[in-house]
């Protein structure tokens, strides 16, 4: 297993729409391994597989927040099939997006139907920060970050700020 590198604002490949999986193999698996590790080394409570440059349809979320406890869940080929009226918000934050936070409203809970690691069709229903991160995540394949939906104002703050923090480090 190993750490992969994480793809930041503003890198085009995060607004690329990724592709659907059509089966799980064996290099597929130690990928997903891997991604786990990416996720809880950073640490986060879930990664899209774009934000470490693989375009697939694939998430993996642990909101558990323990170490001594985890929950990790693998999210292949994801849909909502239902969203509440009511709304649910929570403060933010994003892998891809170091360091920034900010609140956003969303559906409270959604009902999702996806492939598990053994590519078999499951459904589940979700409340809570669940919810909030399965939309989070899933927002991330078809190339949406959670600042799409805050107000332009702060969206066009936080990425010249990270434009500039990339053009940084390239002329480093
Ligand atoms: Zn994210």
């Amino acid at each position: 297993m190993s750490v992969k590198k994480l793809v930041i604002l503003p890198d085009a490949r995060l607004r690329q729409i990724s592709a659907p999986i059509t089966g799980v193999d064996k290099a597929l698996r130690a990928f997903v391994d891997d991604m786990f590790e990416t996720m809880y080394d950073a640490p986060g409570i879930g990664l899209a597989a774009i934000q470490v440059g693989e375009p697939k349809r694939l998430f993996t979320l642990d909101v558990s927040k323990r170490e001594d406890n985890r929950e990790p869940l693998v999210v292949i080929n994801p849909e909502i099939t239902w969203k509440s009226d009511e709304k649910n918000t929570y403060e933010e934050g994003c892998l891809s997006i170091p360091e920034y936070y900010e609140e956003v409203e969303r559906p409270a809970r959604v009902r999702l139907k996806y492939r598990d690691i053994d590519f078999v069709e499951r459904e589940l229903e979700a409340d809570g920060l669940l919810a909030t991160c399965i939309q989070h995540e899933l927002d991330h394949l078809n190339g949406v970050l959670f600042i799409d939906h805050i107000s332009k104002l702060k969206r066009d703050r936080v990425i010249k700020k990270f434009t500039k923090l990339a053009k940084r480090d390239d002329e480093a």
